[in-house]
């Protein structure tokens, strides 16, 4: 068989969450900046088959793919690092594979055999990575297996990884370990032996590292390098640094600067030119580094307490203020406490992002209210749009006015449930879920911004503005910008007399990159900013 790609695992080691999604996003970047094509595949080990039935609260924002998989947030950052778009199979997680291999055995493919994690759920993953290898061509394939070495649920992904790096051959996969080095202030020292333990831990299942990423949050100097990578048997160079830094964005650069790139280029015989063309991405980070002036925008959310729950809308804000030259400043809002509504005249701008549940709802139409009445820019996403034609038939008169999804028996859903969803009872991945083709109306705050009479959103909603009470919020001065091509579905809407009155069906957030803002985004903060400076 010809090796058409190689392969770059990437494991964790010593604590979760240490940035091993943006160190792979980052390796990414800088092999795309030397022109070599890239993909990246996500692992959850976990039984869910997707993360769309995830609490926010437990793994962060769902993120949704162009082909309408709820995905793990990891999938996120790989798009915005690598500004590619990726199918929703790049996300294998434990219940797809075990699905996958039990459906087989149902069939009878492996007919006489006893079924066994070793070799058929091995394979099967090996089976997805080359898939997806194969799918997108790429020349490189990230692939990062989400939690810390030694967890059980990981165990099978390992073990085929290890199997996979056999089989691709040494020029074609090598492994990173992405460890912690915890500070000791009390001390004053760093300390390796974590990072030393784990690293056992991996090679205990079969997988020497090539390279060690070491998060720490300071700088490591040479002879805590030299410690770790005799240690650790790898070579001194191969010992990499990434302290804290101020915006994930200025990972690559980091990890450029460490010869990550020419490392891998030439431990996988990539054919690449010498140096990787980061000029463009350096000039991003320099963009987003903007201290002033500032624009201060409010979220009126309800997963606040984790903001990974919000992290596209995040770093889309970030994007549209370095394009905006303004730094933007976020406070998150609990929606469900009973706040001073007075608070939100200090914003610039509103943003009420999608969500799903009664609690916090009262909160954002509330927020609503407040943003008409004072002319606040205010931006809806999904949940956020429900919130507004809410709160636009509640002050014209239908004070009961509701969506149906809080109040079954509302005497006024201006919101309701799609007619296709009323037929379906299971809960996972049957939303409308994914890129749809949207109309956008001329002379709307939506073409000024697209410039283009038709975009491709991505969705994930049960609910819609319910069509009977179209003409009642037309004339309750709704403006609908932004419709699905047949008209049926109210995509967009905007209020007249209002300064910046944007609500979206969709979830324009997950299209945002760093080098290319969102236009949406973008006018939001172009319109904060004319509202800080009083031009409206
Ligand atoms: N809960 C709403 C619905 O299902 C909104 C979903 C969202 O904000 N993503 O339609």
């Amino acid at each position: 068989m010809i090796n058409l790609s190689k392969y770059i695992v990437v494991t964790g080691g010593v604590v979760s969450s240490i940035g091993k999604g943006i160190t792979s996003a980052s390796i990414g970047r800088i092999l795309r900046s030397y022109g070599v094509n890239v993909t990246a595949i996500k692992i959850d080990p976990y039984l869910n088959w997707d993360s769309g039935t995830l609490n926010p609260y437990q793994h962060g924002e769902v993120y949704v793919t162009d082909d309408g998989m709820e995905c793990d947030l990891d999938l996120g950052h790989y798009e915005r690092f690598l500004d590619v778009g990726l199918s929703g199979k790049a996300n294998i997680t434990t219940g797809k594979v075990y699905s996958s291999v039990i459906e087989k055995e149902r069939k009878g493919e492996y007919l006489g055999s006893c079924v066994q994690i070793i070799p058929h759920i091995t394979d099967e993953i090996k089976l997805m990575i080359r898939d997806i290898a194969k799918q997108t061509k790429a020349e490189v394939v990230m692939v990062e297996v989400g939690g810390t070495v030694g967890d059980i649920e990981s165990q099978p992904f390992i073990e085929a990884l290890r199997q996979f790096s056999h089989e691709e051959g040494h020029d074609n996969c090598m492994f990173v370990h992405v460890t912690y080095v915890p500070y000791l202030k009390a001390a004053k020292e760093f300390k390796t032996k974590p990072t030393q333990h784990s690293t056992k831990e991996l090679r205990g299942l079969g997988i020497n590292p090539d390279m060690i990423v070491c998060r720490s949050e300071l700088l490591l100097d040479s002879k805590l390098k030299e410690k770790i990578a005799h240690f650790c048997d790898v070579s001194i160079d191969a010992v990499i640094n990434t302290p804290d830094a101020h915006s994930i964005y200025e990972v690559p650069l980091t990890m450029y600067s460490e010869n990550v790139g020419d490392y891998i280029i030439n431990r996988l015989k990539i054919d690449a030119p010498d140096k990787a063309d980061l000029y463009d991405w350096s000039q991003i980070v320099e963009d987003l580094k903007i201290e002033a002036p500032k624009v201060k925008i409010g979220v009126v959310g309800k997963y606040i307490e984790l903001e990974d729950a919000y992290i596209s809308i995040r770093e889309a804000l970030k994007h549209a203020g370095a394009d905006n030259k303004v730094k933007v400043d976020i406070d998150w809002i609990k929606a469900d406490n009973d706040y001073n509504l007075d608070l939100l005249s200090q914003y610039d701008g509103l943003l009420i992002p999608g969500g799903f549940g009664e609690r916090g709802i009262g909160g954002k139409i509330e927020a609503v209210k407040y943003a008409i009445k004072n002319k606040i820019p205010i931006f809806g996403i999904c949940l956020g749009l429900h919130a507004m034609a809410i709160a636009i038939a509640q002050l014209n008169g239908e004070s009961e006015a509701n969506s149906t999804e809080f109040d079954k028996d509302t005497p006024c859903p201006v919101i309701d449930m799609m007619e296709e969803q009323k037929k379906i009872n299971n809960m996972g991945g049957t939303m409308r879920l994914g890129a749809y083709p949207c109309k956008i109306a001329e002379g709307t705050i939506a073409y000024e911004a697209y410039k283009e009479t038709e975009v491709s959103e991505r969705h994930r909603h049960r609910y819609e503005v319910n069509n009977e009470y179209k003409d009642f919020l037309i004339d309750s001065g709704v403006v609908i910008s932004g419709t699905s091509p047949d008209d049926f579905l109210v995509e967009m809407i905007e209020l007249k007399d209002h300064p910046w009155f944007l609500g979206c069906q969709f979830h324009p957030e997950f299209k945002s990159r760093p080098n290319d803002t969102h236009p949406i985004f973008k006018s939001f903060i172009k319109a904060a900013k004319d509202h800080k400076e009083h031009k409206f």
